[in-house]
């Protein structure tokens, strides 16, 4: 992908020079543990290939890809047991939606209530 950078942190983390607490990891996908927990369960679900956001990963890697890497999202989420119990997902591109790191990755936050959708204090007029 062509406006990649290939120092961004979730990059680095892949290549393994940056720690992380990793929960999962194949050829395709790996996943870690967020730094800065939001809730009880909170971990990011990251394709190795080099997407910037949700929209190129859909638009660049195929349908196979997609699917399998959602396929994939919802097992580690049955790994960590929140299945059961609710989880949430959450992914963010672009300014608007606040995303910081990017390399496209996917939240799976859960482990307690997690109350509404947004926060309203956290809302940006
Ligand atoms: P975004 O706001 O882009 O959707 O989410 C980026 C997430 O990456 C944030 O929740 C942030 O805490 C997490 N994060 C940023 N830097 C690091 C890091 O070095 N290690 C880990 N494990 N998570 C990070």
């Amino acid at each position: 992908m062509s406006n990649y950078d290939n120092d961004n942190i979730f990059a680095k983390i892949i290549r393994g020079e940056i720690p992380c607490d990793k929960v999962y990891s194949d050829d395709d996908i790996f996943a870690f543990k967020d730094i800065s927990a939001a809730a009880p369960v909170h971990v990011l679900v990251i394709p190795k290939g080099q997407y910037v956001s949700f929209d190129d990963f859909v638009v660049s890697a195929g349908e196979e890809k997609v699917a399998s890497f959602f396929t994939k999202v919802r097992e580690i989420a049955a790994s960590l047991g929140v299945d059961k119990t609710g989880y949430r997902l959450i992914t963010n591109h672009g300014e608007d939606a606040h995303q910081t790191v990017p390399h496209f990755h996917v939240h799976i936050l859960g482990g307690k209530k997690l109350g509404g959708l947004l926060q309203s204090d956290n809302l940006e007029r």
